[in-house]
């Protein structure tokens, strides 16, 4: 009975974890890594066709994004998750598929100029459809099994729709032992989603730590206010609301609010305004949200459906769009409301919206959601007076607007709360799904505030879990090698764990005089010259 971290050990993306119980092996996520890789994953250790089945936790592409890949390798077991993962995953994983074909094409006419050989993507839509044939849904709270000697049963995690920490209870020589993968924990008082439902009681726990070392703002509450008086001021002056936002979670909860919007008739002048979903991903999801079973909706979400109000529907929202559409909502002069995608403004069709409105006056771009550096997204949220898009440069005179998202994932408190929700304290927690830093703080937080026996393993890592003993313990092997820290050892950890250290404690002392302030910023400005001369 041994269970192998692999994946998003350390860091925040790639999740996957394979176990081997009861003459059987299977893998808990196949995620696929995004942005700054830290850490090289060990390889599954055991061939794609050898693979039982597949346990997903939920559908963002940190979880399933390689499962096609498995699929194109060989893997041909069945793939449990719930419904909503399902159907999400399929507009996802294809979603990915296409990003992936393109690429390989990009490449390959690069290739072909200089006498290269073609490139093949990392796994097409063929190998999606096949993939999506794989999928058994199964509900909330039931108990399955997918071979003698494992029962299986989801639970709602409140972090994406469909979204499920799985609890896995093995036998093997007559010794059971229980362990849940959390997932992605969910925020709490999310719009549409339910907050995470707790386990009564596991041997063993894995949890993710993505904001495992912050605490999110208390109550982050007004935005119907916040958007319909954004909304209301830009019609008044005749200009378009342009939303960047993820085409998955976020552009559905926008839709909520501009529901609510309409239901209370908070925008004055304007009846009926046009609320444009211009992303064929968005447009998709959103189907998926609308017609969901009400097993995967928060108490409110229910209600309206219950007086015959569907949360996501309402008069004056578009959600077909074909290319021509959307080019024909910049020639249209009515004021609307425009969500797209990217989030970030740094592909899709975003794009053409922000070349038609951030010149204009009139027109406010309205950020839902974190802006990563570098991103175009964050250039305009940091007040670029003009930049450039499709090669033209645009004067921005567009007002930039906030609306303060909820965050899909637990913060310190969320992540303690979902644990202290077990019964009695598991024999040891596992904690992935973090950045190194975020990884280990909020690792010895568990340890020092609360006496768990708490691990942060690295990829290759394996673990007894019939005798609770460690098999193999590996050390992180850094992918970049520019600096190591295997070599640097402790004091490097220490060092950057009291850098989370010093930007939490900031965060914790905001009524500090503007003195201490000054004197604080100059010696971390000191230090920074100092390390970076
Ligand atoms: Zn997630
Ligand atoms: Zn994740």
């Amino acid at each position: 009975m041994v269970i192998t971290f692999l994946g998003a050990m350390h860091e925040v993306t790639g999740s996957i974890t394979l176990v081997e119980a009861a003459g059987k092996k299977f893998i808990v996520d196949f995620g696929m890594e995004q942005g700054v890789d830290m850490f090289v994953n060990h390889d599954i250790p055991v061939s794609p066709p050898e693979l039982d089945f597949v346990l997903l936790t939920h559908a963002h592409v940190d979880h399933s994004g390689k499962l096609p890949l498995l699929v194109k390798e060989g893997f041909s077991g069945p793939i449990y998750s719930t419904k909503a993962t399902c159907d999400l995953c399929k507009l996802m994983l294809l979603d990915c598929a296409h990003i992936q074909e393109s690429e390989a094409e990009y490449e390959s006419r690069k290739n072909k100029r200089s006498n290269k050989p073609p490139v093949e993507p990392l796994y097409d839509s063929n190998d999606v459809e096949k993939t999506m044939s794989l999928f058994v849904p199964l509900p909330y709270e039931t108990s399955f099994s997918p071979a003698d000697g494992i029962v299986v049963s989801f639970t709602d995690i409140g972090h994406l729709l469909g979204s499920a920490a799985i609890s896995v209870t093995m036998t093997e020589n007559d010794i059971t032992k229980k362990m849940v993968f959390s997932g992605d924990v969910g925020n709490i008082n999310q719009p549409i989603l339910r907050d995470p439902s707790h386990i009564a009681e596991t041997d063993y726990l894995m949890i993710e730590s993505t904001y495992g070392d912050r605490l999110h703002d208390q109550n982050p509450t007004g935005h119907v206010e916040a958007l319909a008086s954004m909304i209301q001021r830009t019609f008044d002056r005749g200009g378009n609301v342009i939303i960047p936002s993820f085409a998955v979670g976020r552009t559905q909860e926008i839709l909520y609010f501009i529901r609510e919007i309409k239901g209370r008739e908070m925008v004055h002048g304007h009846d009926n305004f046009r609320v444009v979903v211009d992303s064929p991903l968005a447009a998709e999801a959103t189907r998926i949200f609308q017609n969901c079973d009400t097993d995967y909706l928060d108490d409110a979400a229910r209600d309206l459906i219950e007086m015959g109000i569907n949360p996501l529907l309402f008069e004056g929202l578009e959600l077909s769009i074909t290319g021509d559409d959307s080019k024909n909502l910049n020639t249209d002069p009515e004021p609307k409301v425009i969500i797209s995608a990217s989030g970030m403004c740094d592909a899709g069709r975003i794009r053409h919206h922000l070349k038609h409105n951030l010149w204009r006056p009139e027109s406010l771009i309205c950020f839902v959601g974190y802006q990563a550096e570098g991103t175009l997204g964050r250039r305009l949220f940091d007040g670029e007076k003009t930049v450039k898009i499709f090669n033209e440069e645009i004067t921005v005179k567009a007002e930039i607007a906030l609306l303060p998202g909820t965050s899909g994932h637990a913060d310190r408190n969320g992540l303690v709360n979902w644990l202290l929700g077990f019964t009695k304290k598991p024999e040891i927690v596992f904690v992935n799904h973090g950045d190194d830093s975020v990884c280990m703080s909020f690792a010895s937080y568990l340890k020092e505030n609360y006496g768990y026996r708490v691990s942060d393993p690295f990829s290759g890592t394996t673990f007894d879990l019939a005798t609770g003993t460690f098999i193999n313990i590996t050390t992180g092997k850094p992918v970049k090698q520019k600096f190591s820290i295997e070599q640097a050892g402790n004091e490097f950890r220490l060092l950057v764990r009291a850098v989370s250290d010093l930007s939490e404690a900031i965060r914790n002392h905001a009524n500090l005089s503007n003195k201490e302030f000054r004197f604080i910023r100059n010696q971390i400005e000191k230090l920074i010259k100092r390390i970076s001369s």
